[in-house]
């Protein structure tokens, strides 16, 4: 294999189910926070894990690390 395609290839996110954070059950406010918060890059990672953790919703920093980086399921 062509080693430039081989990085290409290990770039491109694993086909898989949607991670957590498409599960996530929020409304009103939270929800729009959440969703600004997970585009707004002074909003770190382990913040949102906690926001969500007040709201009963345990998902772990990094998974949410990595579904900012378009690594998870989620992206297409
Ligand atoms: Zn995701």
């Amino acid at each position: 294999m062509d080693p430039l395609q081989e990085l290409r290839d290990l770039s491109t996110p694993r086909k898989g189910p949607p991670c957590a954070l498409s599960h996530v059950n929020l409304s009103g406010a939270d929800l729009a926070a959440f969703q600004s918060g997970l585009v707004d890059p002074a909003i770190t990672s382990k913040a949102i894990s906690s926001f969500l953790q007040k709201r009963e919703i345990n998902i772990n920093f990094w998974t949410i690390a990595r579904h900012r980086r378009s690594e998870c399921g989620c992206s297409k």
